[in-house]
């Protein structure tokens, strides 16, 4: 069979631990012998970003930005038993956070569903995607014990030295606490562009939510933020396609999204956005079954799984012992990397490639071979054959020749 060709390269970003061997896995297994990969290849791993001083982690970024589009695998944000057990000369910053930073952009973060596993939100048939604005607010807050009585004030001074706020946030009468949290037009800005944008690219509706009617300086910037650059930039588009934007209040839309069918985007201020995609992703199954993309103001896209390097799987793996680790998540991030190269490139075949890639995954939990993790979660009376992450990506690739008819 002839290779799918490739036209621009992919970033590609390895990582650490069990999803580095998946990464190697899904790549020899499932991309190799049937797509003439193209890829501008940077080491994430743990090792390489130690010998590089974390400059690897910078240039890969630099690259996506170049080229538009990245997959990157699960990589170990250091703690202090990382520093030890790495040797490592520094505690190295979380590279999802500094790819973030550099792009600017916002997590999208949606599960992949099949017949078998049912969420537990019963009505929920489609994906919720959840979009959480990831700079500022209690993330970034100045905190403060008041140990004693005394008043808090918010004070603002301008540029020139001058004051030109002042306010009081209470009189202590006794100790307590206090924090200040802050965000920027311009994030907020790239965050409500993102989230139109991926919208548009989806197909979705977007739904928004905060606490303007409590915050009505804070929150309210946020909302009105979105809808000035909604009616600017992305009203008509959105009639075009046939999708609505919608603001409605935090908790309205709690109640709301349990009631939905799913099938939209809920667009998170940060506090929100974590809690919220922990309670989304638990009821629709399983953090191996998320799928997460970056994505930039200006279109850039950084596919990967939402899961982490999978540590306790390593070390039985490197025990000699058999692993069941779920490569699911991992597969989608290359699928849908390959898949938006192709749409950007004009690569039919590529696209196809992706969607049978995704096909050949569904067919293969849909016949009850599946990975130990998602054998629980199954409904009563499917018929399961719980296999090794080796055997799973072969049952893959041979429902992936199946369907691209080799
Ligand atoms: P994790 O790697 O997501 O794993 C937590 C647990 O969830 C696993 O022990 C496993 O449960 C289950 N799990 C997650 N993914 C799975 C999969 N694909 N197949 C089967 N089970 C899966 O989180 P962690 O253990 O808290 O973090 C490990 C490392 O990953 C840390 O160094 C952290 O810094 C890093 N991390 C990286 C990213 C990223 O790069 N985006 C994100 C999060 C964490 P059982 O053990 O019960 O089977
Ligand atoms: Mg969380």
């Amino acid at each position: 069979m002839k290779k799918i060709a490739m036209k621009t390269p992919l970033v590609e970003m390895d990582g650490d631990e069990m999803t580095r061997i998946l990464w190697k896995m899904i790549k020899d297994e499932l991309l190799l012998p049937f797509v003439d990969l193209k890829t501008e290849y940077y080491d994430l791993g743990l090792v390489e970003r130690e010998r590089t001083k974390d400059q690897v982690t910078f240039d890969s970024a630099y690259a996506t930005q170049k080229y538009g589009v990245a997959v990157k695998c699960a990589t170990i944000t250091p703690n202090k038993q990382r520093v030890e057990e790495y040797n490592l000369s520094q505690m190295w910053k979380s590279p999802n956070g500094t790819i973030r930073a550099i792009l600017d952009g916002t997590v999208f973060r949606a599960p992949i569903l099949i017949d078998s596993i049912r969420p537990a939100v019963r009505n929920w048939k489609k994906p919720i995607t959840i979009a959480r604005h990831a700079y500022g607010d209690i993330y970034k807050a100045t905190e403060f014990r008041v140990p004693e009585k005394g008043k808090a004030e918010l004070v603002f001074t301008d540029e020139n030295g001058r004051e030109t706020f002042r306010q009081t946030v209470y009189d202590f009468e006794c100790p307590g606490v206090l924090q200040g949290s802050y965000n920027k037009d311009n994030s907020i800005r790239s965050f409500a562009h993102a989230c139109f944008q991926f919208a548009l690219d989806s197909k979705q509706d977007l739904w928004f939510s905060a606490k303007d009617t409590i915050s009505k300086q804070y929150d309210q910037t946020f909302k009105l933020i979105f809808q000035e650059i909604y009616e600017a930039e992305y009203e008509a588009a959105f009639k075009e396609a046939g999708i609505t934007y919608f603001y409605t209040l935090i908790d309205d839309a709690v109640a709301r999204v349990v009631r939905s069918e799913g099938g939209f985007i809920w667009a998170c201020k940060n506090y929100d956005g974590d809690v919220m995609s922990d309670m989304v992703s638990t009821a629709f199954g399983s953090l191996a079954m998320m799928t997460s993309v970056l994505v930039s103001p200006d279109g850039k896209y950084e596919y990967e799984a939402a899961h982490g390097t999978v540590t306790r799987h390593y070390y039985r793996y490197l025990k000699g012992e058999e692993t069941s680790t779920n490569p699911i998540a991992t597969i989608y991030a290359w699928s849908g990397a390959l898949r938006k190269r192709g749409e950007l490139d004009g690569l039919e075949d590529l696209v196809r490639f992706a969607d049978a890639l995704e096909g050949a995954c569904i067919d293969t939990l849909n016949d009850g071979i599946m990975t130990k993790d998602l054998v629980g979660l199954v409904a009563e009376g499917t018929k399961t054959q719980a296999v090794n992450s080796a055997e799973f990506i072969r049952a893959i690739r041979a429902r992936l020749q199946a369907r691209l008819g080799a």
